[in-house]
């Protein structure tokens, strides 16, 4: 850091206040991504922890004026390298904005800062009887403004959609340091363009995002997870559209290869409640009575068994169902030392069986380890590349070749290399496989709009430079 970054360090505490700027990186240089795939960070950074909407506004202008970066940094647990501080700069941590402003019960709506975790927010609603918040992306620690920025979806997207379908007011500060409210406590808004819209998933490189209005709904009643395995995993991913078709609307519908179920087994020191089949379907229905709950099972049992499950084991109470649940969300972290990326393509639900089938084939030709889990029933099975055992510049170049292949397939479907984890870094390169270069062309005019200096999270989904 050079002199002149001294006097920033100094103006920045009389923002902030002394104790909330700080020179040891250490914790604030990656995030979830594999360690394989992410990019290099700069230490050459100083880490400021607001506390509200003004702050952060100072922060910017003092930014915008002398052209420094900003990195914002949520829960950190982004996959895509979105928060790591890839230059010199200042990270802008948004624990401080921690605060659930208030519940509104009439209006099935909660006003929130954008730096309360998503575990926090649930916990919350959890008090209030009759309102529940549906998205549920994997990671709790994951904060409700990158979860806005990152547009998040989750497993319970199948009946209840992503984050952005629940996002109805945004408060953000501008790179050039204005305080902007969009939206509010209202369900329509006809009012010109629609920004919100456009801040929802721009990965923190349009504003810093400080409070968001969410949509709550009426607590839908109990619920009932449905652990169903398959010899042929081909088998157990068509059976995903047929439980579509069944009537019943199931919460979530993820797909397991056995070898993903083992290492959540690993990682949880838990017991899936069904030993061997070669992939299992984890279906979660919801519903107000006992009665309803037992006539979905049946219809989803009767959709399933004409694709040769091998039987249809129903988790009822909660520690049951905690356990299941827990054993899919730590696939991921089991496995972590081995990855070298989790794809998240998106294709018509439809066509996932066939994509799916093409990769794993392409998978044993190319020779390296890809195990599919996860949103089956959105269309979004994720892809977990493994190292396979491969001396490093072997699985490089079959990562590479199978990464290929699996944007080439997804684009013939009709679906783009990425369903949630968004852009950042580590998929900016791969964008032009699945999106037209006018909407890219668009994306670049939109962020100097925004942000004329290219100041915030510069270097991610787009290079204006
Ligand atoms: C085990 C695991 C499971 C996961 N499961 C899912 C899943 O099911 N679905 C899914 O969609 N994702 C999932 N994710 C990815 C991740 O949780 C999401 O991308 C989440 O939205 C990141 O939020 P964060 O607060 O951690 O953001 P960070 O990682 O801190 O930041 C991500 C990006 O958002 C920006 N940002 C953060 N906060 C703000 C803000 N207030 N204003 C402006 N920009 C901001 C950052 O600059 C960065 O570009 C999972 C991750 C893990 C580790």
């Amino acid at each position: 850091m050079d002199a002149g970054f001294n006097e920033v360090i100094i103006r920045l505490k009389s923002i902030v206040g002394e104790k909330y700027v700080i020179l040891e990186p250490d914790g604030y240089l990656y995030d979830e991504t594999p360690e394989p795939i992410r990019p290099g960070a700069s230490r050459d950074v100083v880490i400021v922890k607001p506390s509200n909407p003004q702050q952060i506004s100072e922060i910017l202008k003092l930014a915008n004026r002398l052209r420094i970066p900003i990195f914002v940094r949520g829960g950190g647990t982004g996959l895509s390298g979105g928060a790591v501080p890839t230059r010199p700069g200042i990270i802008l941590s948004m624990e401080r904005l921690n605060r659930i402003l208030e519940i509104d019960a009439d209006n099935l709506m909660v006003v929130c800062e954008a730096g309360v975790t998503l575990r926090e927010l649930l916990e919350a609603i959890d008090k209030i009887p009759g309102l529940s918040f549906p998205p549920h992306p994997g990671d709790e620690s994951a904060q409700i403004g990158g979860l806005v920025v990152n547009n998040a979806g989750g497993a319970r997207a199948v009946k209840y959609g992503v984050m952005r379908n629940y996002v109805v007011g945004i408060e953000a500060v501008l790179p050039t340091g204005e305080i902007l409210q969009l939206g509010g406590k209202v369900i329509k808004n006809a009012t010109g363009y629609d920004l919100l819209h456009l801040i929802v998933g721009c990965e923190g490189t349009l504003c810093v995002v400080t409070k968001v209005v969410l949509r709550l709904i009426p607590e839908p009643g109990a619920t009932y997870t449905l652990v169903i395995p398959f010899n042929n995993p081909e088998n157990a991913i068509k059976a995903v559209p047929e439980i579509l078709r069944s009537g019943v609307v199931p919460l979530a519908i993820e797909y397991m290869d056995i070898d993903a179920i083992k290492a959540g087994e690993k990682v949880t020191g838990k017991r899936w409640p069904y030993r061997g089949g070669k992939a299992h379907l984890m279906v979660i229905i919801d519903g107000r009575s006992e009665d309803e709950l037992i006539e979905k099972s049946e219809l989803i049992e009767e959709a399933v068994k004409k694709h040769n499950a091998l039987d249809v084991l129903v988790g009822t109470s909660r520690k049951e169902q905690r356990d299941i649940l827990d054993i899919r969300s730590l696939i991921y972290e089991g496995l972590k030392d081995e990855t070298i990326e989790v794809l998240d393509v998106s294709v018509p639900p439809a066509s996932i069986a066939e994509y799916v089938k093409r990769c794993q084939e392409a998978a044993d030709r190319i020779g390296i380890t890809v195990l599919h889990f996860g949103h089956a029933g959105d269309g979004n099975v994720h892809q977990q590349i493994l190292k396979s055992g491969l001396r490093e510049e072997e699985w490089r170049k079959k990562y590479e070749e199978f990464k290929e292949f699996a944007f080439r397939v997804a684009g013939e479907f009709g679906g783009y290399i990425t369903g949630e984890h968004g852009i950042g870094v580590v998929k900016k390169e791969d964008m032009r496989k699945t999106m037209p270069d006018k909407a890219i062309e668009l994306m670049k005019a939109i962020k100097k709009v925004f942000d004329p200096n290219n100041i915030l999270n510069p270097g991610k989904v787009v290079d204006v430079e």
